[in-house]
């Protein structure tokens, strides 16, 4: 009888475990099915990470349920994505590659947004008197073989690239809204602002669609929309630009509500020549990749212009580049170069308020 018991027992023992088991699994593959994922510390919190655009991409959304949370995310995704596709140039058959491929041979008509874009960056190029540039792209392609070969490039080959760049060699024309080249062997490059210009397609299909607090981060370029749960300020930390490896070392967190950020640092990529890295930000002027900027954070109330003015004053240099963001109307920054082996800093008037965080 007692020998009984204690076979049934084990049995029901074993039954109950097996179906939790079950059970278990079961709710974790549909959790995996899931795109959003409820964060456990925030539960109104919504979050995604994915791939895109040769980077990790974050969606945090603010939402009253799953399924907005999960319409939100989707719209902005589908943004992100379309970017991707029409201005990336990986990829032969974006927009861009095609515009890259036939403006020499005349004028190419291109879809309003690779035209927002191109505008965006041919005032940014006129602005910086071509320290940014959106056609420097014939350089890069001579530091990735200089980088493959593991030689330097020669000065004329510097130069046989420099001729083949400049932003005033492009022909535009808003009335058709067509690109052409007047130099052969020209080619645009938008790695500088496109993912800034997705951050604000994504973020304005989010807020169309009701969303009212959430962020998207593109590899370090963000945009905050309204303020935390809390009613406080979104918490952003910008990287340790002389602790590469380690992804969590900030320098410094800003306080952010509805603007946007983004860091040039030259310690995302580079190009390695000889052993020696050399960043992937490259002075037009020169043709050589810049040197004094190690990190430059710009503050802006959009992303494309965050993106676009980050690099354009990792370009200018220390003076220059503070120069340009203390006369762009609603942009801060914070650069940061290397003197002596120290790091020194320089801030505009306004960057210290979004150290604080509001009451
Ligand atoms: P970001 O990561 O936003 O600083 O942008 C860096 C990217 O800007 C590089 O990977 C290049 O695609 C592009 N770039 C590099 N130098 C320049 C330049 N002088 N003008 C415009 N874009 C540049
Ligand atoms: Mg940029």
């Amino acid at each position: 009888m007692q020998e009984r018991k204690r076979v049934r027992f084990a049995l029901v023992t074993f039954a109950v475990l097996s179906l939790a088991l079950l059970g278990l699994i079961a709710y974790r593959r549909a959790e995996g099915l899931r795109l959003v994922r409820r964060l456990p510390s925030h539960p109104d919190r919504y979050a995604v990470r994915f791939e895109t655009m040769g980077t990790i991409g974050n969606i945090v959304v603010v939402a009253p349920s799953r399924e907005d949370a999960e319409r939100w995310v989707r719209a902005a995704m589908v943004e992100i994505q379309s970017i991707n596709e029409s201005m990336s140039t990986y990829r032969p058959d974006s927009e861009l590659s095609r515009l890259n491929r036939e403006a020499a041979g005349g004028p190419v008509e291109v879809s309003p947004r690779l035209w927002r874009v191109i505008e965006f960056s041919v005032k940014l190029s006129e602005r910086t008197g071509g320290a940014f540039d959106v056609s420097y792209s014939p350089l890069r392609d001579l530091w990735r073989t200089a980088s493959a070969r593991d030689s330097l490039p020669t000065r004329e080959e510097i130069e046989a690239a420099r001729a083949k760049t400049g932003w005033r060699n492009l022909r535009l024309d808003p009335e058709k809204r067509t690109v052409a080249f007047a130099v052969p062997g020209m080619k645009l490059d938008l790695g500088a602002v496109a993912k800034g210009y997705a951050l604000d397609l994504a973020v304005e299909a989010m807020v169309r669609e009701g969303m009212k607090q959430g962020f998207v981060d593109l590899g370090g370029d963000l945009r905050v929309v309204g303020r935390a749960e809390t009613g406080r300020a979104w918490a952003v930390g910008v990287r340790d630009p002389l602790k590469p490896a380690e992804k969590t070392a900030i320098t410094d967190k800003l306080y952010l509500a509805d603007a946007a950020v983004a860091t040039s640092g030259n310690y995302e990529r580079h190009f390695n020549v000889g052993g020696k890295l050399y960043s992937h930000i490259i002075d037009p002027a020169t043709g050589w990749p810049v040197t004094e900027v190690i990190s430059a954070t710009v503050i802006a109330p959009t992303g494309m212009e965050s993106d676009g003015l980050a690099t354009a004053v990792s370009v200018l240099g220390m003076d220059k580049g503070l120069k340009l963001i203390e006369e762009t109307p609603d942009a801060e920054c914070l650069l940061i170069a290397m003197r002596d082996g120290q790091p020194v800093q320089k801030r505009s008037a306004g960057f210290d308020a979004y150290e604080k965080q509001t009451p």
